[in-house]
């Protein structure tokens, strides 16, 4: 298959979140397994571009109507084969950070990455390649889909074309108010209620999950939760109204680098079947927290957690658990957790409360994060809702044991150990109250006391393997199907409405004196011209606005007209 993978971040480029690890194992799986593969993000100032070995391949302005963007190239490798990735180019994505600036979104995110999904399209046309999938991700490209749906809907490049969207995480769908509509180069019609509107503002994810072929998020149980009132985030309707077409695919992780079996300065290496590394782990995480309540060569049972420190991972349930438990048992907890700064001093504070028991690690640090996977007993993450989660499948490759809420991902990797059958591979409670929290933490001791018991599960959890592998078989399975959705106009509800409507469309700009010079810029759709100067001198309110008037002109034969002060737009359907 011919692949074009879409993400706004993509390790090693760029990370803030899961989505980028999705987008650096994934498409490497897939070309491995012999499918074309192209992977289209933005090139940020952050992005190391001599370290990477990345190199320029169009010309400043070459692409047309894309105003003064450049593409540069480079590649991922990785045992799995060689993937091509293209980097898109342009003053707004010319900062360091990927959505932020000291704490707070840029204000102007709906231009740029609705500028993004539109270069992106852009520049498939402009390489020749019509792919038969393209793969969106998270808000930042679902107005793909939209895209393809209705401005695109009459273009041959894309007709065959199949949509994915995949969902990592719903609480982020990228709300916007409806004044700035024009920066988005979409129709008027699709600011409404069936489409793109959500409580009188513009929802990009909405969007997405209205007109793409196939919905997935990153595990089966998500799939689910996102239906209902509790974890639908307002969008649970509109999700439910497509459930045909949604599922849940789990993440991975690489096994090659969650391996305890390789070589490693922080703790000597060791398996299933051979233990003796882990104790030796465990030695050196309690030293490197002095945790010596109990005296250094005492049996306790220690709870490790490696987590982004923000109310969706169960912070304040934990810090409930722990202010309870801890004085009732000789058990010791580890944690390094970085964010939200009340979490950050809540932790320091327990810490502070038992001396020798407790240990925290206030920020982002790889090595200790390994550390604390390798020589934790058990690894607590209490979510109070979870789409896929990492931490506990990588603990289980590292023999240690995930207590956890029953939520999300974590309802579909982790299953509650049973004494008699010696089945499972952690511990699991469902209601979200430390009560329940501290019920799952005392019947995980009670397995650690007995050696014998503790060290079958500790065994079923090493045997677990979550790989990419099986995750490709199953977005191969959904891209067969969302290009068969798209070959039977499925899935399109919206789409097919509109396009009844669109022998003409059209999309009034007032403009007032500068009517003249955007017709002009039009005319010459878009090339010369400097969209910062059009954007100034036409009172456009911003040079992204410019930019998706030029590029909706140029994508569609537009026609200008001049009516007064007005100018209309008119989409002629080829
Ligand atoms: P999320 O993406 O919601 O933060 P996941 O469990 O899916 O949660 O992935 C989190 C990943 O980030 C894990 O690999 C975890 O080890 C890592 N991580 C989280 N916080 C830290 C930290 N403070 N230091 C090092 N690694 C961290």
């Amino acid at each position: 298959m011919k692949i074009a993978f879409v993400s706004s971040e993509v390790s090693p480029f760029s990370k803030t979140g899961g989505l980028a690890d999705v987008s650096g194992t994934l498409p490497a799986t897939l070309a491995s397994m012999g499918h074309e593969v192209l992977v289209i993000t933005p090139l940020y100032a952050s992005v190391d571009r001599q370290r990477h070995g990345l190199r320029q391949i169009t010309g400043r302005g070459e692409i047309p109507g894309l105003g003064g963007t450049e593409v540069w190239e480079g590649g991922m490798d990785s045992k799995r084969g060689k993937v091509r990735v293209l980097f898109i180019s342009a003053a707004a994505f010319d900062r360091p950070g990927l959505y932020q600036e000291n704490g707070r979104d840029f204000p102007n995110n709906d231009e740029r990455f609705s500028f993004f999904s539109r270069a992106t399209l852009s520049l498939l046309k402009y390489l020749s390649f019509s792919p038969d999938i393209i793969h969106a991700n998270d808000w930042q490209t679902a107005l793909i889909p939209v895209y393809i749906k209705t401005v695109y809907l009459a273009d041959e490049f894309f007709s065959k074309t199949g949509t994915v969207l995949s969902i990592h995480n719903l609480a982020y769908q990228g709300v916007f108010e409806s004044n700035r509509w024009r920066a988005l180069g979409l129709p008027d019609r699709l600011l409404s209620a069936e489409a793109m509107e959500f409580y009188g503002r513009v929802n990009f994810l909405k969007g997405g999950i209205v007109f793409s072929d196939i919905l997935t998020t990153v595990s089966p149980r998500y799939a689910q939760e996102v239906q209902t009132r509790g974890g639908g985030c307002g969008l649970d309707g509109v999700l439910a109204s497509r459930k045909n077409t949604l599922s849940g695919i789990l993440n991975g992780i690489d096994y090659d680098e969650w391996n305890p079996g390789n070589e490693d300065k922080l703790f000597p290496p060791y398996t299933k079947d051979r233990m003796d590394g882990k104790i030796l782990a465990k030695k050196l995480l309690r030293e490197k927290f002095g945790l010596t309540a109990s005296g250094p060569n005492v049996r306790v049972p220690l709870m490790g957690c490696v987590t982004r420190l923000d109310p969706q991972k169960g912070c304040d349930i934990l810090l409930r658990a722990l202010f309870r438990l801890l004085p009732k048992t000789d058990a010791q907890f580890v944690l390094l957790g970085s964010g939200g700064r009340e979490l950050e001093a809540a932790f320091s504070n327990l810490a502070r409360q038992f001396p020798g028991k407790v240990g925290a690690a206030l920020k982002f640090d790889a090595q200790l994060a390994k550390l604390i996977y390798a020589g934790s007993d058990f690894f607590l993450m209490p979510s109070k809702y979870e789409p896929c989660g990492l931490g506990q499948m990588i603990a289980m490759s590292y023999g240690t044991v995930p207590v956890v809420r029953l939520t999300g991902g974590l309802a579909d990797t982790v299953r509650p150990f049973n004494d008699k059958t010696l089945e499972g591979n952690g511990f699991g409670f469902e209601s979200f109250t430390s009560e329940s929290f501290i019920s799952s933490i005392y019947r995980s001791f009670e397995v650690f006391r007995n050696p014998d018991r503790f060290s079958a599960l500790q065994k079923n959890a090493m045997r677990e393997r979550f790989t990419w592998e099986r995750a490709a078989e199953g977005y191969l399975d959904r891209y067969a199907q969302a290009v068969h959705n798209r070959q039977k106009g499925g899935g399109e509800e919206m789409a097919v409405k509109a396009a009844e409507k669109s022998e003409t469309v059209s999309m009034i700009y007032e403009i007032g004196e500068s009517a003249g010079k955007v017709y002009q810029y039009l005319s010459k759709k878009a090339e010369g011209d400097s969209p910062a100067q059009i954007s100034k001198s036409t009172g456009l309110e911003s040079t992204m606005s410019a930019m998706a008037v030029g590029w909706l002109a140029r994508e569609n034969n537009v026609v200008v007209e001049r009516q007064g002060k007005k100018i209309q737009v008119k989409l002629i359907n080829r």
